[in-house]
């Protein structure tokens, strides 16, 4: 199966987005699962493609600033953002949806 990710570089906005369908959702892998069980390592799973390449940098509610990588899984389809806060030791992974198991 080819993941809804990967070759979207190219899309422009004049393509209309996907509709949400959570009734289709894919259930997510065993490395997203592990992923989400551990979000603070900083190492992105083998399955994990960068679809943005440029960091979206952001300000916390709090403040703090950061920068944020979107990464889409080849085996599962699962969006990660992956955030990676100023003056912090742990980055935070979080998933664009609710994993499905
Ligand atoms: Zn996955």
């Amino acid at each position: 199966m080819v993941p809804f990710c990967g070759i979207m570089a190219g899309m422009t906005s004049a393509v209309p987005p996907l509709p949400a369908s959570s009734s289709t959702a894919v259930p997510a892998c065993e490395r997203c699962l592990a992923l989400a069980a551990d979000p603070r390592r900083r190492e992105p799973p083998s399955c994990l493609a960068l679809r943005n390449t440029t960091p979206q940098p952001g300000q916390s509610a709090s403040g703090v600033p950061y920068s944020m990588l979107t990464f889409c899984c080849r085996d599962c389809g699962t969006v990660w953002r992956l955030y990676d806060r100023a003056n912090e030791l742990f980055v935070s992974w979080v998933p664009e949806h609710p994993l499905v198991r």
